[in-house]
């Protein structure tokens, strides 16, 4: 199967009523991992690559690997999607390389740190909307600024310091015509989240939930939403890491946000902790050992699991063979003609 729409993907599951995770990858053994984990519990998947990773990588690379996962599991819609454009010019590139979705974070200035100002933010989404819409291509925004740094991009700080404002959520849907909507509620990128188990203080539900009852058909977004397990950080510990104690953002809250329009839920964190934790347990039981394959083989499957857990905790799991995927084409007629809506619904306060 070609790779697909982010859009249709975002909009079947927002008609089945799930969620589907945004898993971020650097290396085929990820790729192989999510997909061995979309394949066991049948979930349609976003497999997403950041600037750092598309760095690291070499995009062409990460793109080939892609490609090879959709023929290998010609079954399974598969959405490619660029994290964190920091640039009009990065989503082009992206585009050009072949992902069928970009993220334009104009929530910072283009060096990834700055916050920008609305008018900005909503400037420069836009005019990646009309390049991007004009090819099929989808887009996420995001409003309101995350906490922490993640592969350089983020602002830092706690996630407190830039809580999404309802209002300026529906101007920026309105004025951008974006497919998904990133939204900011208190988390942050990386893996020190909480230095507790998150409560209504810190981790902003409600806001969220007054988002989604203002845009009540936009998919939103969750980012910085790994949930940092304790036994994923307990298993780097035991075996020689250094981990301080920490929390991420807890399954039945990223559960109340599917159940309040969210659609998208990114996570990276928790599969970097089980892949370290598999491969320092091997390093640390069999020192002997220096055939790569002796780790990576663990560390692929320990990240497959973590995946297949979320695909069944969001709802994607069965829903792989729900649609039939529309052609990048037809979805770039559908945005001109008007059949896929760039217009949110807007609900009264
Ligand atoms: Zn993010």
């Amino acid at each position: 199967m070609p790779l697909v729409s982010m859009r249709q993907l975002l909009d079947e599951a927002a008609k089945g009523g799930y969620g589907v995770g945004a898993f971020n990858v650097n290396d085929m053994e990820q790729i192989q991992a999510i997909m061995e984990a979309a394949k066991e519990t049948n979930s349609p998947v976003i497999i997403q690559a950041s600037r750092g990773a598309r760095q690291f990588a070499q995009d062409r690379y990460l793109y080939h690997l892609i490609l090879a996962a959709s023929e290998l599991y010609p079954e399974i819609p598969i959405a490619m999607h660029q994290d964190h454009g920091n640039s009009f010019e990065t989503c082009k590139s992206a585009i050009e390389l072949g992902f069928t979705s970009v993220m334009m974070d104009g929530s910072l200035k283009e060096d990834g740190k700055t916050p920008a100002t609305f008018e900005e933010n909503v400037e420069v989404t836009k005019r990646v909307v009309d390049y991007a819409h004009e090819r099929g291509i989808t887009v996420e925004g995001e409003i309101g600024v995350l906490g922490g740094v993640e592969d350089g991009h983020g602002a830092g700080g706690s996630g407190l310091e830039h809580i999404t404002d309802p209002d300026q959520a529906v101007e920026f849907a309105e004025r951008t015509g974006v497919d998904a909507l990133a939204i900011a509620i208190g988390t942050s990128h990386g893996a020190y989240k909480f230095t507790k188990k998150p409560d209504g203080s810190v981790l902003k539900m409600d806001v969220l939930i007054a988002i989604h009852k203002r845009l009540p058909n936009t998919h939103l977004v969750m980012h910085g939403s790994s949930s940092v397990p304790k036994d994923l950080q307990d298993i780097v510990n035991q075996y020689g890491g250094k981990l301080k104690p920490t929390w991420g953002v807890p399954v039945e809250e990223i559960q109340l946000g599917i159940r309040n329009g969210v659609r998208k839920i990114n996570v990276d964190t928790d599969n970097r902790l089980a892949m370290t934790g598999a491969i320092r347990k091997v390093l640390w039981e069999s020192p002997e050992k220096f055939d790569p394959r002796d780790y990576m083989k663990p560390a692929r499957e320990a990240m497959k699991k973590v995946v297949a857990q979320r695909m069944r905790e969001f709802g994607q799991a069965g829903h792989g063979g729900d649609y039939k995927p529309i052609s990048i084409e037809e979805i770039a007629k559908g945005y001109k003609n008007g059949t896929l809506s760039t217009r949110p619904l807007v609900a009264s306060k």
